[in-house]
């Protein structure tokens, strides 16, 4: 069982921490962003108390406990994911649309995708400054100058922005200018960057990694939440299958039990998940069907000389058409 103890606002964390050794207890402190003691953590092996008496000592708020190792999460099941000044993500709110471009280009490709975004109905930017790449030698985005872009492109757009942080040393910059940092898919376990973005206090969009459990997907949530992340959109991304014809095998069972059974918040990324244009929109309404809380999707104003995944880059007539007919929320 793991158990997370909250502090009350003016609770006296030293005082505590003594009380919880006194009694038999291993605690870890757990920050706010601002870098003030917010929790402590119990260890696994600590001794037995009942959770009437932890409720019980002074300047403990809250006693969480989840037997999975993740009572951060947990409690936030039901709840929506605060983005942005008006964005609310989740159960009970209309499904969103994410859309752009794999990579931030230019300012000018930039900017056109996101009016197109706002067209159909879009309520945030996509677009990546830092790329993860398999080849050392392919485009690995913009960086500084691709976030300056897209944040200027939402500004101008009324879009929320969400953007990758690829490096712990990028967070901060990253951060400053993403109203929700996505966590990518090959670092889903990178656990020093989802301490690192869980600690500038934004909201985070964490992909599936490739190969990743569930219950592995669960705690890399935990982590971000443990390190002072306020919420976590799941992503769906794709796991890997057995057959190259579709880049990834869409996991759609998964969408349907994080946000039916757990109550909590996912997205489908029908793009990355198909690798091929002509597969996005019955995969993208698949997840709708199923229960997702929006779509990332990659769109681009000429695909054919997109410096990264042209070959699943809907052109904007297909983005219009699609979500022609879909109930997303502004
Ligand atoms: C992306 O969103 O462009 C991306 C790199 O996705 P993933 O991490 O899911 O591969
Ligand atoms: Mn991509």
């Amino acid at each position: 069982m793991t158990i997370i103890l909250t502090l009350q606002a003016n609770a006296d964390a030293g005082r505590l921490r003594g009380e919880l050794q006194r009694l038999g207890l291993w605690a870890q402190p757990l920050s706010n962003p601002a870098g003030q003691p917010a929790a402590f953590a119990l260890g696994q092996h600590s001794s037995h108390v009942p959770s009437a008496a932890l409720a019980a000592l002074p300047g403990v708020a809250h006693v969480l406990a989840s037997a999975a190792g993740h009572p951060l999460l947990d409690a936030l099941r039901g709840q929506t994911v605060r983005v942005g000044p008006t964005l609310r993500i989740g159960a009970g709110a209309p499904p969103v649309l994410a859309a752009g471009p794999c990579s931030a280009e230019s300012a000018d490709q930039v900017l056109a995708t996101a009016v197109a975004v706002k067209q159909a109905g879009g309520s945030l930017l996509r677009g990546g400054a830092y790329k993860p790449r398999t080849s050392p030698y392919a485009f690995a985005g913009a960086g500084r100058d691709a976030l300056g872009w897209l944040r200027d492109a939402a500004d101008r757009t009324g879009l929320a922005l969400v953007t990758e942080c690829l490096a712990e040393s990028d967070a901060a910059r990253v951060a400053e200018v993403a109203d929700l940092v996505q966590i990518g898919s090959r670092n889903m376990q990178n656990f020093a960057l989802l301490r690192a973005v869980g600690a500038t206090g934004k909201p985070a969009l964490l992909k599936r990694g490739a190969a990743a459990t569930l219950s592995e997907w669960r705690l890399a949530a935990e982590h971000l939440l443990a390190s002072g992340c306020p919420g976590v959109i799941f992503c769906e991304r794709g796991v890997r299958g057995v057959d190259s014809e579709t880049r990834n095998v869409l996991d759609l069972g998964a969408v349907a039990l994080l946000a039916g059974v757990d109550a909590l918040p996912v997205w489908v990324d029908p793009s990355h998940a198909a690798g091929r244009r002509d597969l996005i929109a019955p995969l993208a309404r698949a997840g709708l069907a199923v229960g997702a809380h929006g779509l990332l999707i990659e769109t681009h104003p000429d695909a054919a000389t997109a410096q990264s995944d042209g070959a699943q880059a809907l052109p904007f007539q297909d983005l219009f058409a699609l979500t022609a007919d879909l109930p997303f929320g502004a």
